[in-house]
């Protein structure tokens, strides 16, 4: 009781150093890295993790960050311009870059605008893994700004081994709307005997969008999701185009990496990784994150206090200290967890999906309604799940 009373008195009279020392970032190092160790020397309770050690680099790399955010607003822009220069100004040289031109082109012959953009990106996805999706897509940033405004406190938490299931219906989905239509587009005309070349093939703002439809995507695939779901809830397991990107970022030849052996284990790559990729114990394993949720967002580079991950092209021969592999193997085992119940989440997913595309409600719905019966569906299934989770737990 003692021991805890100074820990605690300890942990009231840092609070107040700080304050003296706020300003002078080498004093400040100082004293949290005196404090720290006192209170863990104090022995009685748990040892704290987190052991401020000052960066390698001298602390500048938050500006990834920084580079991150610009190069979305630099998308958008240049998004802005394009469908202003069309249909403002009438210019039409370049079409559509959507991943609907793409499909609607292959299955053509064309190769449009769409095709050139994302064989771009899937190249991309060949050398950095799903960095368009970190990098570059105007919708991930826009849920990283719902996430800004919204912040931690309004979430619901559902069990992170559901969520680890339903990275299957972006492949149902994907494999139902964009490859079944091109499959049968080529199987009823053939495949294009010959491609022919044109930019401006599919107007930008094409397909049957609305204002309505596109705003109730946004709140209910942003807000709604995130209140449920998480971060990057419809990146992690519903966006289309990550599914797809993640096919080709399993041959990626670059990754985040183990650079040096002084990872301390103190888990801040795993809190800061949005995708909630299991970062220590895939470093742990491998040497490398090698989930295919990655991103390459860079936010765990970012937090690691001793520069022990970073972006690399090369393999280097280090590997997690015993204490830290430990403690990778707790967090792993965490996540790793899997049973009956999940396998027959997964059913009910695809059977429903399944169930939901051949019935044909989706063909004759107006947009609007397609999108409420998409977020309809998606709540549907959770609800059911959650109320078979809470009824398994009381038998
Ligand atoms: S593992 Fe790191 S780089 Fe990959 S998504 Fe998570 S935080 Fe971003
Ligand atoms: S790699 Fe992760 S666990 Fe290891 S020191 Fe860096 S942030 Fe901490």
């Amino acid at each position: 009781m003692h021991t805890e009373r100074l820990r605690r008195r300890s942990a009231g009279n840092f609070s107040q150093i700080m304050v003296l020392v706020e300003g002078c970032e080498i004093a400040k190092d100082a004293v949290t890295i005196l404090v720290t160790r006192c209170l863990n020397r104090s022995g009685g309770g748990k040892r704290i993790n987190e052991t401020p050690i000052k960066r390698h680099n001298g602390g500048n790399k938050m500006s990834t960050q920084k580079y991150r955010t610009w190069s979305r607003i630099f998308l958008m822009l240049m998004m802005t311009v394009h469908v202003v220069t069309w249909y403002t100004f009438g210019i039409h040289g370049v079409g559509s870059i959507g991943i609907e031109a793409f499909f609607s082109g292959l299955s053509r012959g064309v190769i449009n605008a769409g095709v050139i953009f994302w064989v771009l990106v899937f190249i991309s996805a060949i050398i950095f893994g799903r960095a368009f999706c970190g990098w570059f897509c105007w919708f991930g940033g826009y849920l990283e700004l719902i996430e800004w405004g919204i912040g931690d406190k309004w979430k619901i938490k559902i069990p992170r081994r559901i969520l680890l299931y339903l990275g299957v219906l972006p492949f149902v989905g994907l494999a139902l709307k964009a490859y079944s239509a091109l499959l049968a587009v080529w199987i009823e005309k053939g495949f294009p005997a010959v491609f022919t070349f044109r930019l401006a093939d599919v107007e930008p703002w094409g397909g049957q969008q609305t204002g309505i439809s596109i705003l109730l995507t946004a709140i209910l695939y942003g807000p709604v999701l995130l209140f449920f779901f998480g971060r990057r809830a419809w990146c992690r397991y519903l966006c289309p185009i990550g599914a797809l990107l993640k096919v080709f970022s399993t041959v990626k030849i670059s990754g985040v990496r183990l650079v040096n052996n002084e990872c301390i284990g103190c888990g801040k790559c795993n809190r800061a990784c949005d995708m909630q990729v299991d970062v220590m114990g895939d470093l742990n394993t491998h040497g490398e994150v090698s989930d295919s949720a990655c991103i390459v967002c860079l936010k765990c580079t970012d937090t690691c206090p001793t520069d022990s991950i970073a972006l690399s092209f090369s393999h280097l021969n280090a590997s997690l200290p015993a204490d830290s592999a430990t403690r990778a193997e707790h967090s792993t085992l965490k996540r790793r967890k899997r049973s009956a119940f999940d396998i027959a989440i997964t059913v009910i997913w695809v059977g429903i999906s399944l169930s939901f595309f051949f019935s044909g409600m989706r063909a004759v719905a107006p947009q609007e309604v397609k999108v409420i019966m998409s977020v309809g569906l998606l709540l549907m299934v959770y609800g059911l799940v959650w109320a078979i989770w809470r009824a398994r737990n009381k038998l």
